[in-house]
């Protein structure tokens, strides 16, 4: 029997302009699919349907052919796919892991501030730094859940993180290659408390979407950048919870900007069309990412930028 390739993909979402950092990510994943004989998909990461525009698509596209980055086509755009992430949502929500959050952002940092002033000790915060979801709605009832539902009370789907950890009874791990050699990881889902799987406005979210995407895909590979690695906690939990595959993940070091922070979209950091109007190749790009180029190396441009490769 011939082993199926393996398959990788990079998934960006278009709301912003591609940076260094996406760079990185995707010539990785192109090197790591050609050196494998594996397959490379591209997926589009829209959600957000305030943030994420058809105009940031079409030059992420343009950013992506101009690095010469070989994807198969169709491009999967989960905007396209609410219904798949529904069903998963379903699931979670029938077999009582999922319970209907009514508190805004606001609520959540006055109630953090609340116990703070009262208890003299801080509220927990999660691994990106937001505070932990308050233990309230998920101690409501049925019935008191239907009817602030029905009152027109806006809510969030949020996974209950005990309930699942309690369904599931066994400690999860997942395989890391970024350090070269394989190591496993235990997972610390924990962390994360209640985190949301679908919003009123975009009814689903990213930890919910990228596991589902990831199976329905046969993604084998995920390659994406370090500061991704604490999230790779809350897709084992949804994947053991919905019975999906395990990919093998490789998180790899972020490039810095020139005041050693993370290049942001948000800061307009480093674009990569800057770069190339700045007359920048592809073969340049690599370099700054710190990766060999495959070919041999074309005559560096001096580039507008000091950014480097954390190790
Ligand atoms: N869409 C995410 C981003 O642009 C990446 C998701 C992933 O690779 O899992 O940061």
């Amino acid at each position: 029997m011939v082993a199926a390739p393996p398959v990788f993909r990079f998934a960006p979402s278009p709301n912003g302009l591609l940076h260094l950092g996406h760079a990185a990510s995707a010539l990785m994943n192109a090197d790591l699919a050609a050196a494998s004989g594996g397959r490379l998909l591209l997926r589009l990461e829209d959600i957000d349907p305030v943030r994420c525009t058809p105009e940031l698509e079409a030059m992420l596209l343009e950013d992506v052919a101009w690095l010469g980055v070989p994807f198969e086509t169709p491009v999967r755009r989960q905007s396209e796919h609410f219904d798949d992430y529904r069903a998963a949502l379903d699931v979670l929500v029938a077999e009582g892991l999922a319970y209907p959050a009514f508190m805004t952002r606001g609520e959540i940092r006055r109630h953090a501030a609340a116990f703070e002033a009262r208890e003299g000790r801080p509220w927990p915060l999660d691994p990106d730094g937001a505070p932990l979801y308050p233990a309230l709605d998920r101690s409501r009832g049925g019935r008191e859940r239907k009817l602030k539902i029905a009152s027109g009370a806006p809510f969030a789907w949020r996974l209950d993180m005990t309930a699942a950890l309690r369904r599931l009874g066994r400690p999860l791990a997942f395989l890391e290659t970024g350090g070269g050699e394989a190591i496993e990881i235990a997972a610390e889902p924990a962390l994360w408390g209640d985190v949301v799987l679908a919003r009123r406005e975009t009814p689903t979210s990213y930890h919910l979407s990228v596991v589902v995407d990831d199976a329905l895909q046969g993604i084998t590979h995920v390659v994406r950048g370090r500061d991704l690695l604490a999230s790779t906690s809350v897709h084992r939990v949804l994947q053991a919870l919905l019975a999906l595959p395990v990919p093998v993940y490789r998180h790899h070091d972020l490039v810095l900007g020139p005041d050693g922070r993370k290049l942001s979209k948000s800061r307009g950091d480093v674009a990569l069309r800057t770069l190339r109007e700045a007359g920048l190749s592809p073969a340049d790009i690599r370099r700054m990412v710190g990766l060999t180029a495959p070919e041999p190396a074309t005559p560096s441009a001096s580039g507008p930028t000091g950014a480097s490769i954390e190790r």
